[in-house]
């Protein structure tokens, strides 16, 4: 089994809204996204899959976030809050239907830090 790690990032701000101390108040985040891919076999040049082709679906799956508030923004608008756990779902469920997984490769897992000491992984099960 090979693992693969990509890396992106974004900037936003949000709100964790209920929360009982300052994580309730308007504030940003330099958040950082890994997509983490698993599979067993390699294609004819020996790569699980491109890393070029992967940390692009997983840029651009970030992207329409970056300079946003995140609370103002589907799905979380409608009340959801934009926590490093729901991003990690969110994220997983776009990329995964990204046509960049081939033969037995597959997503594995999201991870979203929001800080670089506090994380949140995500996977299928
Ligand atoms: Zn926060």
């Amino acid at each position: 089994m090979y693992t693969l790690k990509v890396e992106a990032a974004f900037e936003a701000a949000h709100r964790v809204v209920g929360y009982p101390g300052k994580c309730d108040r308007l504030h940003g985040h330099n958040w950082v996204v890994e997509a983490i891919v698993e599979g067993k076999t390699l294609d004819d040049l020996g790569m699980l899959v491109d890393f070029k082709e992967i940390k692009r679906a997983l840029q651009d799956t970030v992207d329409m976030y970056d300079h946003r508030f995140l609370n103002e923004m589907s799905p979380f608008s409608a009340g959801l809050n934009p926590t490093a756990e729901n991003l990690a779902r969110i994220f997983y469920e776009a990329l995964e239907k990204q046509p960049v997984f081939k033969r037995d490769t597959h997503l594995a897992g999201i991870r979203v830090f929001e800080s670089p000491k506090t994380s949140v992984l995500y996977t299928k099960d």
